[in-house]
């Protein structure tokens, strides 16, 4: 279809057919449901659904807490892939592609390998949704979907609608209430995705669109799903002091330096923020510099989480373990530093070679690459040949560091020095959030995550399919 016919056809309202379109998120785990535990729903589907004009129906059906239905009445099926569910969303694809069923793929995975994704689906949608699913939908409706849809641009964020919350069982997630405020991250980080697909500039939401938001949510709870809540600052001091007069309390991710700017600490404080999702990554800072994140400086980690702590916010920290300059000393000597610091929970990931960052082309130029099998890239696998120790020592120091943190006796500990400045009821969530953890490290089959499970990957020899 014609760009200019379709968007004189958009602005004048000339589509009117009616579709009933089908959202899925595949499961992440192997086509299994995870059920309740640290999820929060698709946000990505809620705001396409949000996007979707009202003479379609929409239905939304997330995999990880449901079945899908192949056999459903739909003209238009959309899918949203990252790349632990490629797989999957390739094989639901195929299904309804069988029975006569159009299928668009979108997501950060099909974004970053377009070429890949468009071998199983009758369209692929780079980007962003909101500058592109007008014309995906017109075109579905009028026989004629082009292969890819890009737009030129970044949308700008005035354009994130609400998301559609009513479509979705909310309280199967264990996070219910997600809030989005800003796009894009100007760092780059060499293993992340996230500049790559949502783009370098900071773009922010109208303050009141995300109050309007919150207060719809009706809840005590929110989570913000941004990947740095105070990535601008202006813009953070303006939300937060709006945030206030709601009266809630939210957790959200921040960077590190957040603690170098104290009237922004009390205003997060005054906020409601009880929590904040950190990524440290590594601490190293010659592991730093190599993953492109030499702003975060590890010997500032302690005080950091220090000072946070004296403002009421717990702190989650994410490490990485893998990168080239990690010895087998990487993980003691993380284990010790997060005893020593106090922090409340972490998250330790394998580093993974995503498709679209920079360390994906580093080690599979190197061909360093075990597997290009997408569903093992779950942040659980070691994917490729480390640097300095051997597959198996990468994966069992992992472990064993997620092991040792999340220890009976270690969580016992921190609980009793969080009880020792906080009141029971702030402490009753990190107990929930510590044992939920060690449910799923110490579990046989390995949890959701992978743990445990296809320690070292198999070869595939068959890259990008
Ligand atoms: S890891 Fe964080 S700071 Fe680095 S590019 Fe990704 S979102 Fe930005």
């Amino acid at each position: 279809m014609k760009n200019t016919q379709r968007k004189a056809a958009l602005s004048s309202q000339e589509s009117r057919e009616t579709m009933r379109i089908e959202l899925i998120a595949p499961s992440i785990y192997n086509g299994k449901k995870i059920g309740k535990g640290f999820l929060y729903p698709p946000m990505s589907l809620l705001t396409i659904a949000a996007l979707t004009p009202p003479q379609h129906s929409v239905s939304i059906t997330d995999e990880n807490i449901a079945e899908i239905d192949f056999d459903k009445d739909v003209d238009l099926v959309g899918i949203s892939a990252m790349t632990a569910s490629a797989p999957r969303a390739y094989e639901v694809a195929k299904r309804f592609r069988e029975r006569g069923v159009k299928v668009v793929l979108g997501g950060i995975h099909p974004s970053l390998m377009p070429e890949e994704a468009s071998q199983f689906a009758d369209a692929v949608a780079i980007g962003e949704a909101e500058g592109i699913w007008g014309h995906i939908l017109y075109d579905a409706g009028n026989g004629g979907l082009d292969r890819f849809y890009k737009s030129d641009t970044y949308p700008p964020a005035s354009t994130i609608p609400a998301p559609r919350y009513d479509l979705l069982p909310r309280n199967s997630y264990w996070i219910k209430n997600m809030v989005q405020t800003t796009r894009g991250c100007p760092f780059n980080c060499n293993f992340c995705s996230v500049t790559r697909f949502f783009g370098g500039k900071f773009r922010t939401r109208p303050v009141k669109d995300v109050i309007e938001q919150v207060r719809s949510l009706k809840s005590k709870f929110v989570g913000f799903v941004d990947d740095n809540i105070i990535g601008n600052i202006k813009y953070a001091n303006e939300l937060l002091t709006a945030l206030v007069k709601e009266r809630i309390y939210w957790a959200g991710q921040s960077s590190v330096n957040v603690v170098r700017n104290l009237s922004l600490l009390k205003l997060l404080r005054k906020s409601g923020c009880k929590g904040l999702f950190i990524g440290f990554e590594s601490v190293s800072d010659k592991s730093l510099r190599e993953a492109g994140k030499s702003h975060n400086k590890a010997r500032e980690y302690k005080e950091a989480i220090k000072i946070l702590h004296d403002h009421g916010i717990a702190v989650e920290g994410a490490f990485i373990f893998g990168f080239d300059s990690d010895d087998k000393s990487v993980f003691d000597q993380t284990v010790d530093f997060c005893f020593a610091s106090g922090i409340d929970l972490v998250q330790f990931s394998l580093l993974t070679p995503f498709p679209g960052t920079r360390l994906f082309e580093k080690l599979d130029r190197e061909n360093r690459i075990l597997t290009y099998n997408w569903s093992k890239y779950n942040m659980s696998n070691v994917l490729f040949q480390p640097r300095q120790m051997s597959p198996e020592e990468l994966y069992e120091g992992w472990s064993e560091a997620y092991k040792q943190f999340y220890g009976g006796l270690p969580i016992l500990k921190r609980l009793l020095t969080t009880l020792g400045k906080r009141t029971f009821l702030a402490t009753l969530p990190l107990l929930v959030l510590n044992l939920t953890y060690r449910k799923r490290v110490y579990a046989k089959d390995g949890g959701y995550r992978g743990l445990h499970e296809d320690k070292i990957t198999a070869p595939i020899l068959s890259p990008y399919v």
